[in-house]
């Protein structure tokens, strides 16, 4: 079979992953469960099986202790103005796919105007306004574009991520400069929605970029750092395992989903959608996500 497949396609057949097998067969049981998520089911399916059809190669980078310890001294995340160690080529060519995939018809035409590496670079470094001017240069939304960028970017930053655990987890750094920021360590990236679990309730926050997880006290805001507790609450959702947490400070919210075990990558995008009505509740609480 795959050498037939070899024959008529060009390309050796890429076996799926299986924690990828397992949140497209969660997506398609939340669609089956609530019909009005059939489309966004069926688009993040699209990009799953897009963003991890091949193998993504990714390179070391070197940092050290007293490097990360410097950065996070400042408040400055791992990738913040480094040269992504990533296959470029790979990069340009998923960020085009996955725009034909989730961005199609009238808009396609801006798309192929866009330069992906020179935006990646604005998305990791901080630099908001030049990537949405760019953006909108070309002819595109920026919202959509820099959803498509988090997306394609995800498959190789999270290898990425993966090679500076030990790193960024090592007792030296974390006594030393411990990270208490509310967006990624690693990549800068606001988080994608918190996590609790164990008797203890620990909250964890994760990155949608990169995948990386860090903890989290639970009475602050990762936004705008308050820790006053009558700016703080909680949105109520009827029979759910997750719930909103929201700052009157900065108007802000979070979406917290209660888990027996650790997510996955791809189910960071299942949770992504079986979540969408939380969204729908905050903004029309009149919170938002940052900027
Ligand atoms: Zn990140
Ligand atoms: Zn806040």
């Amino acid at each position: 079979m795959i050498t037939e497949h070899i024959a008529k396609h060009g390309q050796p057949q890429t076996s799926v992953r299986p924690d990828v097998a397992e949140a497209i067969a969660q997506l398609l049981e939340l669609g089956e469960q609530q019909s009005d998520l059939q489309p966004a089911v069926r688009l993040q399916i699209e990009v799953l099986r897009t963003i991890y059809a091949l193998p993504v190669t990714v390179y070391a980078l070197s940092l050290t202790t007293e490097e990360v310890v410097t950065r996070w001294g400042t408040g400055t995340p791992l990738l913040h103005n480094v040269s992504l160690p990533i296959d470029l080529v790979q990069f340009r060519a998923l960020f085009q796919h996955l725009a034909a995939v989730t961005y199609q018809h009238e808009r396609a035409q801006c798309v192929a105007d866009l330069d992906p590496l020179a935006l990646a670079h604005m998305l990791l470094s901080g630099d908001r306004q030049a990537l949405i001017h760019q953006i909108q240069a070309s002819g595109c939304s920026p919202e959509p574009i820099i959803t498509l960028l988090r997306l394609a970017l995800l498959p190789f930053l999270e290898q990425v991520a993966e090679q500076l655990t030990p790193l960024r987890t090592s007792p030296d750094v974390q006594r030393r400069a411990p990270w208490k920021h509310g967006y990624c360590p690693t990549c800068g990236a606001w988080p994608l929605l918190a996590t609790v679990h164990g008797q203890e309730q620990q909250r964890h926050l994760h990155c949608g970029m990169c995948a990386t997880t860090w903890p989290a006290e639970r009475v602050w805001c990762p936004f705008c750092d308050t820790r006053d507790h009558t700016q703080l609450g909680y949105l109520q959702v009827e029979d759910s395992p997750q719930s909103i947490a929201v700052c009157d400070a900065c108007h802000s919210y979070l979406k917290v989903h209660k888990t027996l075990q650790r997510l996955t990558t791809p189910q960071l995008l299942v949770a992504e959608v079986a979540s969408i009505h939380l969204d729908l509740i905050a903004l029309d609480r009149g919170y938002a996500l940052p900027e």
